[in-house]
């Protein structure tokens, strides 16, 4: 199987599934075309995931297709966007049709899901690594930035923290007990939170996903912003399959400091918080406060958390 035959096989067919209505033209050419509505602007970031650093050696490939989406759409959930489309850099050791047909599968769901249209690509040959470039629409001046919270806003969560951390250690489980499964879908299958973002739009004051663990994100929003936090760790919400799998000290541990979880973790301002419609305010937790100064308080002996660092040494 060539290169075109492998891309006619598996990627085409994904082209045109989500009818982004603004990608005027998809894979097949030397380049798409996307149209951005007057008075919106483009959104768009590229994430590489590298065999056995992001994901493990022979993972499997129908989660893979729905991982690499799900965590490059992430952060047009932060960015408050509006998601449109992607692309696939797909390098390959080699053309295994068992495992294009699984990948692609994965892939396929989670465009459908995030309403993200394959919109190109390339494929090589070498070591696996995928890397994903989504494009999303803000109307201009509307993404929420990191640099945006302000003394007093409330610090919240969404959903809950420490799943996808705590499931690093069953993901060669035989037989996972049910609160084991619970967690690994958290890791296989996250579903970052795109409606949520949008919904935060003109509300929230800076948010970020919460990929490298929540005190290690919120640190990039206080370094934004110039502002600190007081945490109230009783009020981080910790998963109840996490809790008893782990005891509570380590739910809170994981839900602290382990990442994969793609949750967003938003700085709101308290009139805005009043204003929330109740869809938007039940998927989140009040974890604390923005306060003037630097760094984060509230957490005892809090573990120095930098968050995952290719290069650094942790
Ligand atoms: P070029 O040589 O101009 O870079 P390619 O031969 O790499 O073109 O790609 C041909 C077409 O196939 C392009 O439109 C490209 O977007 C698309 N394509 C290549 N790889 C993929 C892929 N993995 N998924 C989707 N489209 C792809
Ligand atoms: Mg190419």
């Amino acid at each position: 199987m060539g290169e075109f035959e492998l891309i006619r096989r598996y990627f085409s067919p994904l082209a045109g599934q989500s009818r982004a209505a603004s990608l005027v033209l998809g894979p097949g050419d030397d380049c798409a075309i996307e149209r951005v509505a007057p008075g919106n602007e483009l959104v768009f970031s590229v994430d590489t995931l590298v065999e056995g650093g992001h994901f493990p050696a022979g993972y499997n490939p129908e989660h893979l297709g729905w991982r690499s989406l799900a965590v490059a759409a992430s952060d047009l959930a932060a960015m408050g966007a509006q998601p449109v489309c992607f692309t696939l850099a797909l390098t390959l050791p080699e053309a295994s049709p068992e495992w294009l047909e699984h990948f692609s599968r994965g892939l396929s769901r989670a465009s459908r899901a995030f309403g993200l249209e394959l919109a190109g690509g390339d494929t090589t040959r070498g070591p696996l690594t995928l890397t994903l470039q989504v494009h999303g629409e803000v109307p201009a001046g509307g993404a929420i930035l990191r640099s945006g919270a302000a003394e007093d806003d409330y610090v919240c969560v969404s959903g809950t923290l420490g799943e996808a951390g705590a499931a690093l250690d069953y993901l060669d489980a035989v037989s996972p007990s049910e609160d084991e499964q619970a967690v690994l879908e958290r890791y296989h299958a996250p579903v970052p939170r795109l409606d949520l973002g949008m919904a935060l739009q003109g509300l929230a004051s800076a948010a970020i996903d919460i990929s490298d663990g929540l005190l290690a994100d919120l640190g990039h929003i206080l370094e934004a912003s110039g502002v600190g936090a007081q945490l109230d760790p009783r009020a981080v919400p910790v998963s109840s399959a996490v809790a008893r799998l782990k005891g509570e000290e380590e739910a809170l541990r994981l839900a602290l400091e382990a990442g994969d979880d793609y949750e967003l973790c938003v700085a709101v301002p308290r009139g805005a918080w009043d204003s929330l419609p109740d869809t938007v305010r039940t998927q989140l937790t009040i974890i604390g406060k923005v306060v003037s100064g630097s760094g984060i308080t509230g957490i005892e002996a809090a573990p120095v958390a930098g968050g995952y660092d290719h290069f650094g040494s942790k």
